[in-house]
C-alpha cells in the first residue's frame, strides 16, 4: 500500500477520520454508487491493515472498488524513532508539516495498553511537565490521532487491550478531533473498540469533564490529574485551577460519575516537599470523598537540572497508607532505587506511563502499617 502526504491528497476522503458509515456515506456521495462496497473497503483497511486486490468481495465489482480507492486517502503518520525501555516502546511519529509526536506502547500481561497523543505540545503549562513547557504546537486531527493506532496495530503488530489518552496534550482541549477519533476506535466495522476499555486524561478541564458525563454510558473512561489537595497550591501546580478550582473541578466529577457509573482514576505525583506531606493526604482524602474514584500515585522522576525531586520512600508509604486508612483504593509501584517515574500520566516521559499502567496491572506494594 502506497502512503500520501496529507497534505497533497486533500481532496480525496480520509478513511481514518471516518466511521465505517460516514466514510461509506461520503464516498456514495462522490461516487453516486458504492455504499456498500465502501464499508468493505473500510473493514478491510482498518481489520486486516492492506487492502488487497484481490478482495473476493470484489470479483464482480472491480470497477466500483477502483473507483473508491481512487478517491480514497489512506494517509498514515509517518513512523520514526523507537526507543525502548524493557518491553516498553516508545514511538515517534511525523505529521506532514514535520512535528513529532509520540505513543508508547506497553505490554502487559493482561494484555497491552496503547498511550496515544492528542497534540502537538500542551497550552496549560503544568510546572513540573515536559510537555507543557513547549507550549502548544498545534492540535492533532482525528485522522492523526487514529493514525497511531494503525502503525501501532498493523505495522508494529502490537496487541493491546487498552487505549488512554496520556500521551502528549490535553485531549479534552482538543474535543472534537478527540471524540470523532473515539467513534472511530469504536467502530465495530473497525477496530471494534470498546469504550470502556478507552481513558480520556484530562488535568481538569471542566467543559470537556461535562461534555463526556452528557455521553452517559457511551462515555469512555476518566482519568483526572489532581496533583495538589488545595486550590492554593494547585494554582501554582497546575495553571488549570486559577479557571477551573478545586471546588468546580469536584462538582464536575460528581456529575461524571452520577451520569455515567463510573469510576474516575485519580491521578496524583508525588512532588518531594510540595504535595506530599500528611497534611496533603489527609486534604485529599477530604476533598474526594462522595465520589468513585481510585488513586493512582506517581512519585516524580526528577529530569536533570530539574526544580523538583523525587519524594523520599517514606514519604511515599506513608502517603500511600493514609489514603488506603481513609478507604481509598490507592495504587502504587515502586523499582529499585528512585530511577522511576516523573510526572503525571499525560506527560512525555517514557517511564512514567510505564509505572502509571503498570499500577494498574498487578503489583500493589504492600506497604507497612503507618498511621497518617
Ligand atoms: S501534565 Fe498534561 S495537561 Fe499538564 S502540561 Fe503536561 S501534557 Fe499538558
Amino acid at each position: 500500500m502506497r502512503f500520501l502526504s496529507l497534505f497533497s491528497v486533500t481532496e480525496k476522503i480520509s478513511i481514518l477520520a471516518h466511521t465505517a458509515e460516514s466514510f461509506s456515506h461520503a464516498m456514495a456521495e462522490r461516487l453516486g454508487k458504492g455504499r456498500v462496497h465502501a464499508s468493505l473497503v473500510y473493514q478491510e483497511f482498518f481489520r486486516l491493515g492492506r487492502l488487497t486486490a484481490a478482495s473476493p468481495a470484489f470479483k464482480n465489482a472491480q470497477g466500483i472498488r477502483a473507483a473508491i480507492l481512487e478517491n480514497v486517502d489512506v494517509s498514515l503518520l509517518s513512523l520514526g524513532e523507537k526507543k525502548e525501555e524493557g518491553k516498553t516502546g516508545k514511538f515517534l511519529a511525523k505529521t506532514h508539516d514535520g512535528l513529532e509526536v509520540e505513543f508508547v506502547q506497553i505490554p502487559m500481561q493482561s494484555g497491552g495498553t496503547l498511550c496515544i497523543s492528542s497534540q502537538v505540545g500542551c497550552r496549560m503549562g503544568c510546572a513540573f511537565c515536559e510537555t507543557g513547557k513547549m507550549g502548544l504546537l498545534r492540535h492533532l486531527t482525528t485522522e492523526e490521532i487514529v493514525s497511531q493506532v494503525y502503525l501501532a496495530r498493523h505495522h508494529n503488530q502490537f496487541s493491546f487491550r487498552n487505549l488512554v489518552f496520556m500521551g502528549m496534550g490535553e485531549p479534552l482541549d482538543n474535543y472534537e478531533a478527540v471524540m470523532q477519533a473515539v467513534r472511530v476506535f469504536n467502530d465495530s466495522k473497525g477496530f471494534g473498540f470498546g469504550r470502556r476499555r478507552m481513558t480520556i486524561s484530562t488535568s481538569g478541564c471542566v467543559e470537556g469533564i461535562d461534555k463526556l458525563a452528557n455521553q452517559g454510558g457511551q462515555a469512555p473512561n476518566l482519568a483526572v490529574s489532581i496533583n495538589a489537595p488545595s486550590d492554593e497550591l494547585r494554582n501554582r501546580l497546575m495553571p488549570v485551577n486559577r479557571q477551573y478550582d478545586l471546588k468546580t473541578l469536584y462538582e464536575a466529577m460528581h456529575r461524571y460519575c452520577a451520569k455515567t457509573g463510573r469510576q474516575i482514576l485519580i491521578a496524583y505525583v508525588l512532588l518531594r516537599g510540595q504535595n506530599d506531606q500528611m497534611e496533603h493526604a489527609v486534604q485529599l482524602a477530604e476533598y474526594l470523598k462522595g465520589l468513585n474514584v481510585k488513586i493512582n500515585l506517581i512519585p516524580y522522576n526528577p529530569q536533570s537540572r530539574d526544580r523538583f525531586q523525587a519524594p523520599e520512600v517514606k514519604t511515599i508509604e506513608a502517603f500511600t497508607q493514609c489514603l488506603r486508612q481513609h478507604g481509598y483504593y490507592t495504587l502504587l509501584r515502586l523499582t529499585k532505587g528512585q530511577d522511576i517515574m516523573a510526572a503525571c500520566g499525560q506527560l512525555g516521559n517514557l517511564k512514567l506511563r510505564k509505572q502509571l499502567f503498570e499500577n494498574q496491572r498487578d503489583s500493589l506494594i504492600t506497604l507497612p502499617a503507618n498511621s497518617c
